[in-house]
């Protein structure tokens, strides 16, 4: 039986619904949320993240600023940008889209940021907060895999779970909710010996690598949940007949467009899945739904009391 697609849209519109909510109880008691994001220079698929994400704060009724200082900002420029972010109180999140020029240190501006107001969840205090299971602001795509998991109905205590991939911002912080959820955790990289067979003892296998559709069939355990996060354009015809030979609709955005976008799980590994989130639509929009509901909890554990007083 083919795997149950996992239908991510659905999810992340639940929950943008959910924030809609919170963030006009506090637009009522006159304390919209804020978030600012700080897009630098010109890089376009940059451009493209911080349009979607300020659109989604439309929709949701969260107030959002774009700071766009030019290609050439000095680090101190950028530290005295985000120091002004952290003073205004009615900007309860801050968001550096990355990357940065390479003139700039990132770590430092990052580390700018204040915690209460680091959405994307990458501050190390809000790191050290995920480990040791405090209340703090968890970074976005791997929260989104959570809310996938959960509101799927897929058993996470007890269950082995294994994630290939250690990045700061998505394979580690995975790795760490799905044990703080009390999963069995196994983390791979490109180091890791037999990685098909550390695979397959996976109930719930999370693929974060950066390589189209490198998790094949012989990967997956019959009927493990395969959580998908990769995101690669797809440009070689090779490479794309690999993966989509046969696939129509694939084909025709193949032709029109030049590229297609692909996860890292291959797409024959659905005969084998119990199920499986897609590449488009799977834990894509879940980041920028989390982006919301962060900046959501930022602004009421900043301000809330203060909602509450005026209720
Ligand atoms: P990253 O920083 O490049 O990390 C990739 C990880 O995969 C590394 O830990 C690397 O191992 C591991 N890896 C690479 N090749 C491997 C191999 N052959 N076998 C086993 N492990 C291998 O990437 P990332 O930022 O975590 O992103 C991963 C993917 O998720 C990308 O496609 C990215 O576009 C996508 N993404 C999607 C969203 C979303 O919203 N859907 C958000 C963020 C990222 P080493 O550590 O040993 O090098």
């Amino acid at each position: 039986m083919p795997a149950k697609l996992i239908d991510g849209n659905k999810i992340a519109s639940e929950i943008r619904a959910e924030v809609a909510a919170e963030a006009k109880k506090m637009s009522d008691a006159g304390m919209r949320p804020g978030l600012a994001v700080v897009l630098v220079g010109n890089n376009p698929a940059s451009a493209v993240y911080v349009r979607g994400k300020v659109k989604a704060c439309e929709e949701v009724g969260i107030h959002s600023e774009k700071i766009a200082p030019p290609e050439n900002v000095s680090t101190e420029e950028l530290l005295a940008v985000i120091t002004d972010l952290n003073r205004r109180d009615e900007i309860d999140g801050i968001l550096v889209q990355l990357p940065l020029p390479p003139q700039v240190d990132s770590k430092k501006v990052l580390m700018e940021v204040d915690p209460a107001k680091d959405v994307d969840g990458f501050h190390p205090m809000n790191v050290g907060f995920l480990s040791t299971q405090r209340p703090g602001l968890g970074p976005c795509t791997p929260a989104g895999i959570m809310e996938i998991l959960k509101r799927s109905g897929v058993a996470i205590a007890g269950q082995e779970a294994v994630v290939v991939g250690r990045s700061d911002i998505v394979g580690k912080p995975v790795a760490m909710l799905l044990t703080n959820a009390n999963a069995t955790v196994t983390i791979c990289h490109s180091k890791t010996r037999d990685l098909p067979g550390v695979c397959r003892r996976a109930d719930i296998l999370v693929a974060a690598i950066g390589r189209a559709g490198m998790i094949t069939k012989n990967f997956v355990k019959p009927g493990a949940t395969v959580i998908d996060v990769g995101m690669n354009a797809v440009t070689d015809r090779a490479e794309f007949d690999r993966l989509f030979l046969g696939n129509a609709k694939r084909e025709e955005t193949f032709r029109t467009k030049g590229s297609t976008l692909a996860g890292d799980v291959h797409p024959e590994v659905e005969e084998v899945a119990g199920a499986l989130t897609p590449v488009p639509g799977g834990v894509g929009p879940l980041t920028i739904a989390m982006l919301m509901a962060n900046t959501v909890k930022a602004a009421k554990v900043r301000r809330g009391e203060r909602v509450l007083q005026k209720a």
